[in-house]
């Protein structure tokens, strides 16, 4: 974990450890002397801390300050949002951005998926699109298909449905027993593949594991473009157009998890685009808004909405403030900048340099592996580079936590080291991100990873 390089502590630091309950953080880790790292400013690619240290931002935040750091104009959106319409929810009534930005989203997504679903973030886009999926089935008579596949290692959220899909044993333990139903296919951390493994792999044993289920129950699988968890796993050439076959030929529903992948962190709007396939549902969320103000939502194609179209029929679900008036402002403003910046292009026309930056890092010992698509990039640290030996859970556990977390922030570098899987570090900086920023990077990484080599082979 991350602590803060000053030791003054702060009334805001007795505070945090006091009163505020951080997300997936060890609080027993925090004193006076292993600081909580507050942040109090950002600026386009940068924030700052307390002490007033600057940090690259080389997360987004948490993948979805896409457009960059403090944009008055989101702000200026909502403070004339207020004056228009403060609130007003989507329960049997709408308003006019909620209704613009669904209209929006729906020109700018592939395919037909012309209708949207807002939440309030991520876990609720996957647990709404998992509960129409199932209702979906239902409501064509084919109510015993509610399973749903999804991939180990894969995150897709905290609530109890997401959680099921969620393929990361140590979250789903503690939380046990799971909402029934979700069952897990490999993923393509095809790193790890034995050579003579056949790319269409991964994809038949979606298969297999339908025909084991009995295509009869299945309802969706779920994937992300490129999953996140295990460090950035794209998918071998024809991957998806295999998956979309086989969920076409047993009438299974795809969703694309597009929490991370959408909003131009592959260069596209959409993940699915940059591998050109049609998924039935999309979840999006982090970005939509980039994250100036919470905000997700489900995609729907024409053909799953049908049926709750018609009659008396509804999709019996909904959250108060899904589709927020100052959301969809916000989410309607941020869409400007992407339109007047082209920032999805140029994602698509610095990626190459970012990744070429990245790979200069293979002469390091420890680098295993560099991969990723987009402005979201993994580097696989592993004992051995030959063999490809990962480092064990207590290895993994001094390196990652006990050290490189620490001294990457300390650096000046915010991004991930993360063991969901194997050793990853990852890296996400916002879609303004350049030269300069892609060379911060690459010397913080060369120095940090050298000394972490130093330090494990010593
Ligand atoms: N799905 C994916 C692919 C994610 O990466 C995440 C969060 O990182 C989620 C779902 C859950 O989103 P949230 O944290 O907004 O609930």
């Amino acid at each position: 974990m991350a602590t803060a390089p000053q030791s003054v502590d702060t009334e805001l630091q007795q505070l945090a450890r006091r009163h505020l309950w951080m997300h997936f953080s060890r609080m027993g880790g925090y004193d006076a002397e292993h600081q909580i790292p507050i942040i109090t400013r950002a600026e386009g690619c940068y924030v700052f801390d307390e002490q007033g240290n600057r940090y690259l931002d080389g997360l987004s935040g948490l993948f979805c300050v896409n457009a960059g750091h403090g944009r008055t104009e989101y702000g200026e959106a909502a403070a004339r949002q207020v004056e228009e319409l403060d609130f007003y929810t989507l329960w049997s009534y709408a308003h006019p951005r909620a209704i613009e930005l669904a209209a929006r989203i729906a020109a700018l997504a592939p395919g037909d998926l012309n209708r949207v679903f807002f939440t309030n973030g991520g876990s609720e886009a996957v647990e709404s699109a998992i509960k129409l999926a199932r209702n979906y089935h239902r409501m064509h008579g084919k109510g015993q298909k509610h399973k749903l596949i999804a991939r180990e290692v894969a995150y897709h959220g905290t609530t109890m449905g997401a959680l099921s899909a969620t393929g990361i044993t140590e979250l789903r333990t503690q939380f046990e027993p799971m909402t029934p139903g979700a069952c897990h296919v490999p993923n393509t951390n095809v790193y790890r593949w034995p050579e003579e493994r056949e790319p269409t792999w991964a994809a038949d044993a979606i298969e297999e594991r339908i025909v084991f289920e009995g295509p009869e129950s299945v309802a969706a699988v779920i994937l992300e473009p490129v999953q996140n968890a295990g460090g950035c796993f794209v998918p071998p050439d024809g991957y998806f157009q295999q998956v979309r076959e086989i969920c076409d030929r047993y009438d299974v529903l795809m969703i694309s998890d597009e929490v991370i992948c959408a909003w131009g962190r592959l260069g596209h709007y959409f993940g699915c685009e940059r591998f050109g396939y049609q998924p039935d549902i999309v979840t999006v969320a982090k970005a939509l808004t980039s994250a100036y103000a919470p905000m997700g939502a489900v995609l729907a194609s024409d053909a799953v909405a049908a049926p709750f179209m018609e009659g008396t029929a509804s999709f019996s679900h909904g959250f108060t403030f899904a589709g927020h008036p100052l959301a969809s402002a916000i989410a309607m403003a941020n869409l400007d900048v992407f339109e007047r910046e082209d920032l999805c292009g140029h994602v698509l026309a610095k990626e190459g340099e970012f990744r070429s930056m990245l790979e200069t890092l293979h002469d390091l010992p420890i680098v295993g592996d560099v991969r990723g698509a987009g402005f979201f990039q993994a580097i696989e640290l592993v004992k051995d580079k030959e063999t490809k030996e990962s480092f064990d859970d207590d290895e993994a556990e001094y390196l990652l936590r006990g050290f490189l977390s620490g001294e990457l922030y300390r650096r000046g570098l915010i991004c991930r080291a993360d063991d969901r899987g194997d050793p990853v570090i990852q890296l996400a900086p916002p879609l303004i991100s350049d030269t300069e920023q892609f060379e911060e990077i690459h010397d913080v990484l060369r120095a940090v990873l050298t000394e972490a080599w130093d330090q494990m082979a010593g």
